[in-house]
């Protein structure tokens, strides 16, 4: 109930409110840490400069300069936008991994690997579904 309070207060930076366009599936992965198919999010082929913001409140997490092609299925980023991020271990799988979630709505967005690319050697695996592209204006 919480959640959904807070997330009616959040607006995106255009002035439009975050949760009226959120999906089902969109709702179950920031906020019951679903998963979303590998493979499944166009953002995986996304080139282009600009930044990648929190689809449930608009905070921008990580910019296009930190994205590359783990493999993996999932879009997947070397660094994050500093401070923008709380981790925790869960234990879903059997073994620990580090999920990770917005810190300003709560919304889960997926886990940190320790195989990611230098200089940070990390792995964000983020669902694509959690993250709205926003291109750079020229
Ligand atoms: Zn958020």
């Amino acid at each position: 109930m919480q959640v959904l309070l807070l997330q009616v207060l959040f607006y995106h930076p255009e002035g439009k409110l975050m949760s009226e366009k959120l999906t089902n599936e969109q709702k179950h992965i920031l906020f019951n840490e679903g998963t979303e198919p590998a493979g499944s999010s166009s953002l995986n082929y996304e080139k282009r400069e600009g930044h990648y913001c929190c689809a449930g409140c608009g905070t921008k997490l990580f910019e296009s300069t930190s994205k590359y092609e783990s493999g993996s299925g999932w879009p997947s980023f070397f660094e994050s936008v500093p401070n923008v991020f709380e981790t925790k271990i869960d234990t879903l799988i059997g073994s620990p991994r580090t999920e990770y979630h917005c810190k300003k709505c709560g919304g889960h967005h997926g886990h940190i690997f320790d195989d990611g690319p230098k200089p940070t050697g990390k792995r964000y695996c983020n669902n694509g579904i959690c993250l709205v592209f926003v291109p750079e204006k020229k």
